[in-house]
């Protein structure tokens, strides 16, 4: 696998680095008695593992796993992609859709829930199935896949002059291949009213490769200003390769943020979240937001209590410069924001 980094502006990057991401997508681990296999867990772990993936399938890119402690069935990086028993008995609050989110679709692929901004779900798919995922139960089967099936939805943000700023989404808007996420951005960037848009990915994360040229002349080659929000939970899924891929983007001017979701078992403790905060401010990424866990069915062992939430992000505040410490938020069905905890 080919490592991206200064080195490859002298030979023909692009194409080797697009058939490198796309065979990371190709080789991930989609079957549990692999990914059990591959970290050496106890053989206890495969029948909850095998029933729980029938509800939301594994998929785990290697570079990811790569990141992991094999041995370690408590591995930050690890609880991320593993199915649990623990998914299989749902808390009472949780529900399949726990946003509200089909009540605010506007037309298939676009959802408007804030003033000013509008989310499109670029993308069916993601480059890695996080167990917790407040969309795992979302009918992305349902979202517009091509430019001829986007165009309702550009024709509504064309037809809003309130909006000035597009969020794309998913599933990962970074699985589509960058000739059609530019044909997508050129049509966003026709739109007069749009300044702004807004890349939601977990994919520089999972496959740092994903920040290829291509996607690079991409978001630099319109006037929209660009923001790439990416997710990382824990320190270590942030290697040196995920750096290099990161500093790319910030090379071109383009503003990074991260979010992440408060975990537990993953990120509930102060070392892994002002670790993550350092790893990223290191880079230049700005901690945006950390996100209460919403409750959707199958992922009510990760949550942690709102207090002890609250409890964290506080002494975080007295280890970190004060613009290192992401907003607590927690979203409501309804809300006309996202609710700042702390
Ligand atoms: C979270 C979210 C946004 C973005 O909210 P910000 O607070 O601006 O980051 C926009 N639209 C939808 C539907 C969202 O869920
Ligand atoms: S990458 Fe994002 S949308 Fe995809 S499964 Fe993970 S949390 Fe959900």
């Amino acid at each position: 696998m080919q490592i991206v980094t200064g080195k490859t502006d002298s030979v023909p990057a692009s194409v080797a680095a697009t058939a490198d991401w796309q065979q990371a997508l190709k080789s991930a681990v989609r079957e549990p008695d692999e990914l059990i296999d591959r970290l050496q867990l106890p053989a206890r772990y495969l029948a909850p593992a095998r029933q729980a993936a029938r509800e939301f399938p594994v998929f785990a890119p290697l570079d990811f796993i790569r990141r992991m402690e094999p041995g370690n069935p408590h591995d930050p990086l690890l609880r991320q992609v593993l199915p649990l028993d623990l998914e299989l008995s749902p808390g009472e609050k949780d529900r399949k859709d726990p946003l509200e989110e089909a009540s605010a679709i506007q037309t298939p692929g676009l959802l408007q829930k804030y003033a000013g901004r509008a989310l499109l779900i670029a993308a069916g798919a993601c480059a890695i199935h996080c167990r917790y995922c407040f969309r795992r139960h979302f009918p992305y089967q349902e979202a517009p896949r091509s430019l001829a099936a986007w165009q309702p939805a550009l024709q509504m943000l064309a037809d809003d002059p309130s909006l000035d700023e597009v969020l794309l989404s998913g599933g990962d808007p970074l699985t589509l291949v960058d000739s059609q996420l530019g044909a997508l951005m050129s049509q966003i960037a026709g739109i007069e009213h749009i300044c702004r848009l807004r890349i939601h990915t977990r994919l520089p994360i999972v496959i740092p490769e994903r920040v290829t040229d291509e996607l690079l002349a991409n978001l630099k080659g319109n006037r929209l200003t660009m923001f790439v929000v990416v997710h990382a939970n824990h320190p270590a899924e942030i290697d040196d390769r995920v750096g290099v891929g990161l500093r790319r983007l910030l090379d071109q001017g383009i503003t990074v943020l991260n979010q992440a979701v408060l975990l537990k078992g993953v990120n509930d403790s102060l070392d892994a979240l002002v670790g993550l905060s350092r790893q990223l401010i290191n880079l230049g990424v700005v901690p945006y937001y950390l996100h209460q866990l919403d409750h959707v069915a199958g992922a009510s062992h990760f949550e942690v209590p709102v207090s002890q939430g609250r409890q964290l992000v506080k002494t975080m505040r007295e280890h970190l410069p004060g613009y290192a410490v992401p907003r607590y938020v927690v979203e409501k069905p309804g809300g006309s924001s996202k609710e700042v905890i702390s």
